[in-house]
């Protein structure tokens, strides 16, 4: 993806990892422990697909086992390999413990289009993926757990789950094997949106601080900021109809395969996403103007950039005409390093991957546990606190009346007061929650400290920080 020579996917983040760690009060030895990958499987199976064997090459890295389950997603890419599953893993590991998710890194990657095989064929495939992964416990609710990523969805994470059940008849957990799944086969409310749902929550939370804003040299909220966003998939989309429906953002650029759409009074994200949908590409789309050269347009002016697409897009050939002040990374390493230090020195403020796109793990922390309780969250409070809440209001009613005082609640707030929290309201809950206090504990360190001054060094400080502490508290 980059076009200069410049350090790859894997090298940039131990690199970043390294400068990080350089900051820190680590043994060397345990410095090396945290920064490697522990293994990388690499399997090539052979499917009879169309008349003829196909060979496909498949990965499950896992970079540490410091807790376990090892979590991660599965990527359908042509062009995943070996070096970009490390990569992909190592942040996993880094991320969850930022959001303090009690889970190891792994990430996964089959090296294939799916654009090319039909729905039955892609199923055979992935059922076979999972079985080869399955039979050496990189697919196990208590060791790997995998999720969707770039290329997969609930529809793959569903036919992995039933490949699971199939060969693990008697396991009473098998529904955790896997997170990201359909609801009606053990999934969770709010987990297709949460990746996306998190850089927005994410974006509320840099938007309360005022001295982060002032780095960015951003006033004000959310409201009217002119926003580009590239890849309107799974994560690109949410990210960008919510900001659009709930913030008042303004979308003025969307950016995907085939090129651009500009407008700079705003796209209507729906409108796009509907199209991309029907046609494949947003070429032909009636909203705005579309521009071939896509990744020109990460170049224009904007509030926020929301690079959701992939890796490597930010490099050397094109940070410096990068105008926005501030980035939120919501793909997977979307600046490459030396992209990273060209925009630091320009100013800009980037908040990084490890935390912009952590929703999507943690809400699949939510499911996991989900699953292993067998129950809804919110299944046994939800009318109690109803009941609670109503008594409340009979009472004052009750007391004003007795009283003679006038005293009359609208009905509007008696329903919200009221009405009990569903597993979707958990879900936003626990999310919004576990991205506000990620985000502070980055801001901690980005501010309290004097050699620290960006938030990809304080994220890094403090993920590793939680790692080395559960390595040492293991005795190594
Ligand atoms: P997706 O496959 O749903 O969407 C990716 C989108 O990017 C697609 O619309 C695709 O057409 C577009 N795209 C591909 N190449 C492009 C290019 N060169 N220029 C512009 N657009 C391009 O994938 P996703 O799940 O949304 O993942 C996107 C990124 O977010 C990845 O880096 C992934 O690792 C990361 N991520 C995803 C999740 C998740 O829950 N899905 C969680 C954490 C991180």
């Amino acid at each position: 993806m980059t076009e200069t020579a410049e350090p790859g996917f894997r090298e940039s983040v131990d690199l970043m990892f390294n400068r990080a760690a350089a900051m820190m009060d680590l043994s060397p030895g345990l410095e090396e422990k945290i920064r490697v990958c522990n293994a990388t499987y690499v399997v090539r199976f052979g499917v009879r697909l169309r008349g003829a064997i196909h060979t496909f090459t498949g990965y499950r890295s896992v970079h540490s086992e410091h807790m376990e389950p090892v979590k991660g997603g599965i990527r359908y890419a042509t062009a995943v390999t070996q070096d970009e599953v490390e990569a992909l893993a190592a942040l996993m590991t880094y991320k969850c413990a930022l959001v303090e998710a009690p889970f190891g890194g792994s990430k996964g990657g089959l090296c294939i289009d799916p654009r090319e095989w039909d729905e039955h064929e892609l199923e055979r495939i992935t059922r076979r993926f999972a079985y080869e992964l399955a039979k050496r416990d990189l697919i196990h609710p208590s060791q790997n757990v995998p999720a969707p990523d770039m290329g997969t969805s609930e529809r793959e994470m569903a036919w992995i789950a039933d490949q699971y059940a199939r060969m693990n008849t008697t396991d009473i957990n098998a529904r955790a094997c896997v997170t990201g799944k359909p609801l009606n086969t053990g999934g969770i409310k709010g987990r297709v949106e949460a990746t996306g749902r998190g850089v927005q929550y994410g974006l509320r939370e840099f938007f309360r601080h005022p001295d982060d804003k002032a780095a960015a040299g951003l006033t004000g909220t959310l409201a009217g900021k002119r926003v580009i966003v590239q890849g309107l998939g799974n994560v690109g989309y949410h990210a960008a109809k919510f900001l659009q429906e709930e913030d008042g953002a303004i979308i003025t650029t969307i950016i995907e395969r085939d090129g651009g759409l500009h407008h700079e009074e705003g796209l209507d994200v729906e409108r796009v996403h509907d199209w991309l949908m029907r046609h494949g590409g947003v070429a032909g789309c009636p909203e705005g103007k579309h521009v071939e050269d896509g990744a020109a347009l990460l170049e224009q002016a904007c509030d926020i950039l929301i690079p959701a697409a992939l890796e490597g897009v930010i490099h050397t050939g094109n940070a410096e005409r990068i105008k926005a002040p501030l980035i939120i990374e919501a793909a997977n390493g979307p600046v490459t390093f030396d992209a990273d230090e060209i925009l630091r020195a320009k100013g800009t403020v980037i908040i990084p991957d490890l935390y912009a796109n952590a929703g999507g793990v943690t809400v699949s922390y939510f499911e996991w546990v989900k699953n292993l309780s067998h129950i809804r969250f919110g299944r046994m409070q939800r009318r109690n606190e109803e009941a609670h809440a109503r008594m409340l209001i009979d009472e004052l009613e009750r007391i004003a009346a007795q009283s003679g005082v006038e005293f009359a609640l609208s009905p509007e707030f008696k329903e919200a007061y009221v009405s009990g929290a569903d597993e979707l309201q958990l879900v936003r809950s626990g999310l919004d929650d576990t991205m506000r206090i990620a985000y502070q504990a980055m801001h901690t360190i980005w501010h309290g400290r004097d050699d620290v001054t960006d938030l990809r060094t304080a994220a890094f400080i403090a993920a590793i920080e939680r790692v080395a502490a559960s390595y040492r508290a293991k005795g190594l």
